[in-house]
């Protein structure tokens, strides 16, 4: 368990929409505005998914190395890209900005999981290609876990030796199709991970924030951002990403916790510089 809390900001995603949040970041230039307000707001890592001109999610290379850049110049915010990346990608197309790019963090999916009306698929071979190719690239995996199966997926890569420590997951709960957010479910994923383990807690939609202070009671680290949930509260839109890291920063600060800087995550989860 850790004395620090770190907040993820997931500022775009894959799946959300300008129609359903306005102020979603999508060119490389609004990424890294979002980055840099949420970093000023207390993240310490943004998980990062860009899009292409038309605005629909992409894996290419070039826009993640152009939004990469960006983010940097501004902050030292640390930055984990995406390699769930959209519906329907082939695991090399997935992968293929990890490789090239060598992010510190990147986010590696540790089962097969309905996602609404579609499925992502991530078979233990994929899997273990991917791990491999994290390990070869010194690239920290966020391993998520969407499914209680998933956490149990992930320790068989261990095993094997294709993960080191330390490790961090990412609970991904209340995805339509697979689990709910609650508490309840939320301590079996964290009874199942290894002992010692970093977690960050995503609730998607109404669920962030009772997943914010479930990680707050739990010693989890929180994920907010317009990926998971575009809403402040019923019925009212977030003006931006950074109102929701401010959010997240005072309950945890409430709380009696310490917000994490980015060099403090680089120091637990022992990041390549
Ligand atoms: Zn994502």
């Amino acid at each position: 368990m850790s004395q620090k809390l770190v907040i993820t900001c997931a500022c775009t995603g894959a799946e959300t929409t300008k129609a359903q949040q306005p102020a979603l970041p999508i060119t490389p230039e609004e990424i890294a505005d979002a980055a840099y307000d949420a970093w000023r707001a207390g993240a310490a890592i943004l998980h990062l998914h860009v899009r292409d001109a038309e605005g629909k999610p992409t894996m290419d290379t070039e826009v993640f190395r152009r939004t990469m850049e960006l983010i940097r110049r501004k902050c030292d915010i640390v930055i984990e890209i995406t390699t769930g990346g959209a519906v329907g990608d082939t695991p090399e197309a997935r992968l293929a900005p990890l490789v090239a790019l060598e992010p510190e963090m990147a986010s590696l999916d540790c089962g097969t999981v309905n996602f609404g009306n579609d499925y992502i698929v991530n078979t233990l071979p994929i899997m273990r290609q991917f791990a491999q190719a994290f390990r070869d690239h010194g690239v920290r995996p966020t391993l998520e876990c969407f499914d209680l199966g998933h956490v149990h997926a992930s320790k068989i890569l261990i095993e094997e030796g294709l993960i080191a420590p330390p490790y961090h997951y990412g609970f991904v709960l209340n995805v339509p199709g697979s689990v709910p957010y609650s508490p309840e479910a939320l301590l079996e994923f964290r009874h199942a991970m290894p002992q010692g383990a970093f977690f960050t807690v995503m609730g998607i939609g109404r669920a962030s924030l009772p997943a914010q202070y479930g990680a707050i009671a739990t010693g989890g680290w929180i994920r907010v951002g317009f990926e998971d949930n575009v809403y402040y509260a019923k019925g009212r839109l977030a003006t931006s990403n950074a109102e929701l890291v401010e959010r997240a920063a005072r309950i945890a600060r409430e709380a009696q916790l310490e917000i994490a800087t980015p060099d403090d995550v680089r120091a637990m989860l022992k990041l390549r510089r």
